[in-house]
């Protein structure tokens, strides 16, 4: 498993599309072999799609894995037609055309699959002593998770994580997927170094590959292992802090307009509320002054004992008083509507 799981990630990806380090032949076919384990075309058609995949990412019908065209797509639905934006010409992979071996690879692609799922893989488990076992386990089960941890990348990397060195791509950095991908989940890294040969490159950041890639360095096996300096990383990684900061202060810019939007337009609420309020009380305080009057009139009245006249103006008084009455529950009731609507202005309305 880490055999296929390497050969494609330090192989077919690091060593092979990137260029990000050099290897010993031995090394470089010992990987090939590794790769050719995975069932995941021959490094020809890998390569040349993965460099079409760096140049064109996102683009809909360009990029063969495009992730705007959907998870599915992206995830393996590219491989199951034949797509135009599958086809390649091989002119992005000049460089290795003249490596014989990996000419050889893929010209006789079937026969190599055969050698080493069909004959490598049922010999070792010849040797354990488990045949059926290696090639159930170490054959099908392997294909089917090696496949699906590959197509992630192409994926789950594009739609899921964090951005946190550019954002004019889909890629983004996963920890999770780093895990089930041999460390190459730091996809939004990778996307704008991709010529570094690591991928989480932090010391933390778990990253096999790299460290593969590094050991093998320490025994000579591999050299000249491309690095971006920390100072440009950095760079990156500051201008897209500032471009985030950026987009959130216009965002708050905007919700201050309108809240204070808004706090006007309250303002205005409050202050036809406050006059409305004076008029009433001014309008119930003369009503009020009318009924006193009345009330004093009657008074005088009942001194002056007009008894006939008192019997016939008690009646109309009584009317009179009646609608008074009226006029007062009619103001009371609107106070009453003022209120509630002062109820309704927010409290923090300041
Ligand atoms: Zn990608
Ligand atoms: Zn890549």
């Amino acid at each position: 498993m880490a055999w296929t799981g390497l050969g494609i990630t330090a192989g077919y990806h690091r060593l092979l599309s990137h260029r990000a380090y050099k290897a010993h032949p031995f090394v470089k076919n010992f990987l090939l072999v590794g790769a050719t384990f995975a069932i995941q075309s021959s490094a020809f058609d890998w390569c040349s799609g993965h460099r079409t995949h760096h140049k064109f990412v996102d683009d809909e019908y360009k990029d063969p894995y495009s992730a705007r065209r959907g998870f599915l797509f992206s995830h393996l639905g590219w491989m199951l037609r034949n797509y135009p934006s599958s086809q390649f010409d091989y002119k992005n992979i000049a460089d290795l055309k003249k490596d014989k071996i990996l000419c050889h690879q893929h010209k006789y692609y079937g026969l190599w699959i055969v050698a080493t799922n069909l004959v490598m893989l049922p010999l070792i488990g010849w040797l354990v002593g488990d045949i059926w076992g290696v090639m159930v386990l170490a054959g099908l089960l392997r294909l089917v998770l090696t496949h699906h941890f590959t197509f992630f990348i192409n994926s789950l990397c594009h739609m899921f994580g964090s951005r946190p060195y550019t954002d004019s791509n889909t890629a983004r950095d996963n920890f999770l997927l780093a895990l089930f991908t041999w460390g190459e989940g730091y996809h939004n890294y990778h996307h704008y170094f991709e010529h570094d040969y690591r991928n989480g490159i932090k010391w933390w950041q778990y990253d096999p590959t790299k460290w593969l890639i590094f050991s093998l360095s320490k025994l000579h096996l591999v050299s000249k292992l491309k690095r971006v300096d920390d100072a440009t990383i950095k760079k990156a990684q500051l201008e897209m802090r500032f471009k985030r900061t950026q987009t959130k202060l216009k965002k708050i810019e905007e919700f201050l307009a309108i809240v204070n939007a808004k706090r006007d337009n309250l303002r205005t609420e409050f202050e036809e509320l406050k006059t409305r309020v004076t008029q009433e009380r001014l309008a119930f305080q003369q009503t009020m002054e009318e009924w006193q009057a009345l009330k004093k009139q009657q008074m005088e009245m009942k001194r002056a004992k007009f008894s006939e006249r008192l019997q016939n103006a008690d009646e109309k008084m009584k009317e009179q008083f009646q609608q008074m009455e009226n006029k007062i529950i009619y103001h009371s009731q609107q106070f009453e509507k003022t209120f509630k609507q002062l109820r309704l202005v927010p409290v923090a309305v300041k």
